[in-house]
């Protein structure tokens, strides 16, 4: 069958397609065009892409004989799910194998933005450092403090599980509240949004982008935080409006955030890269070695089982009997 890759891919991973199947790829790390993605996708059979590229209406139409999208990332807020399910097309993401490294980075974010690691690091490049002094260079401690996580599913509860071995306090919002076995397993308390904004010294955002989710971090969620606190978000860009997180911080109505996605990547709004008291990454979360394998894997484990029509092992819209 016809298959079309939008990114490179390891080796490895890339031969095991091409095994049994006939393959067109976008061998770049540069992200494929609209034009050369609309030619890419026409008669191919199976379509694995990355979470850089928009797979929407038009994508479709041009690939009427589609039978899966395979997507190499979790999120899929990029693909229309709806018109693919209408079209009877599974889509798959590749969960789970991730989420330890989003975990680990958001705690890196974290002591990142508490202790002032990046400033410091340049500072001390910059030959700035000239003395020790009591009151020099303070940041925020870590060990104790309150840490509300916004959305509690995968990564959330791995963020929680980290908290621990730091003797935090770890309270969650989400949709669904865990049971209070699960809870107490776990060492968390549910709480309200606006409470949680409330209470939290560091609130950090795991939820998938949605209708819901979307600027669910605003001027009125960033007034309600703690003027001391600092936002974290490993999530999607869109959940925050990054606007409204520029003038919080300038403004210090709080005092710092760590974010390794952006409202439209890969620009930054005005003045945040500017600010001192932002930690900023370029959307790196599942950027090991280790990690970045297992994802294409999984993906091209989900394209094969789509192309032999059975239902993908991570699908997130089964479309029912095919
Ligand atoms: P997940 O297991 O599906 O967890 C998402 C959680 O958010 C679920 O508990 C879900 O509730 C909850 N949720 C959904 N809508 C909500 C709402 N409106 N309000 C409150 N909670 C809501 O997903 P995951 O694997 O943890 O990944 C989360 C997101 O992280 C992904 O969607 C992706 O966008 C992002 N991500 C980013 C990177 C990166 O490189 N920075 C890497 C990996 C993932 P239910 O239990 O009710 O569904």
């Amino acid at each position: 069958m016809k298959v079309f890759i939008t990114a490179r891919i390891p080796e490895e991973v890339l031969a095991g397609i091409t095994l049994d199947h006939a393959v067109e790829i976008h061998d770049e790390d540069q992200p494929i065009d609209r034009a050369r993605m609309l030619k890419g996708v026409e008669n191919k059979d199976g379509l694995l892409c990355t979470i850089t590229d928009r797979i929407d209406k038009e994508v479709l139409e041009r690939a009427p004989g589609l039978k899966v999208i395979a997507n190499n990332g979790v999120g899929f807020d990029h693909i229309d799910i709806g018109a693919a399910t209408a079209r009877r097309i599974p889509v798959t993401n590749t969960p789970g194998v991730l989420t330890d490294e989003t975990a680990d980075l958001t705690f890196a974010l974290i002591l990142a933005c508490a202790r002032r690691i990046v400033e410091g690091d340049r500072m001390t490049r910059e030959g700035e450092f000239k003395y020790w002094a009591p009151l020099h260079f303070l940041g925020l401690k870590v060990t104790g403090k309150t840490l509300g996580i916004v959305g509690f599913g995968r990564i959330g509860q791995a963020v929680a599980r980290r908290a621990r071995g730091f003797d935090m306090k770890v309270l969650y919002h989400s949709r669904t509240r865990l049971d209070l076995s699960q809870e107490k397993h776990l060492n968390v308390s549910y709480m309200p949004f606006d409470e949680l904004l409330r209470e939290a010294d560091f609130v950090t955002l795991h939820v998938p982008l949605s209708s819901s989710t979307r600027r669910l971090i605003g001027s009125r969620e960033l007034e309600i935080m703690k003027p001391s606190g600092c936002l974290i978000n490993t999530a999607r860009g869109p959940v925050v409006d990054e606007k409204a997180l520029v003038e919080a911080l300038r403004h210090e109505r709080i005092r710092c955030a760590g974010l390794d996605v952006y409202e439209n990547e890969p620009e930054l709004s005005t003045g945040l890269a500017n600010l001192k008291n932002a930690v900023l990454l370029p959307h790196i979360g599942s950027a090991t070695i280790e990690t970045r394998t297992k994802m294409a894997l999984m993906a091209a484990e989900n394209l094969l089982a789509g192309l032999r029509g059975e239902r993908p092992p991570n699908c997130v819209n089964w479309p029912g009997s095919l």
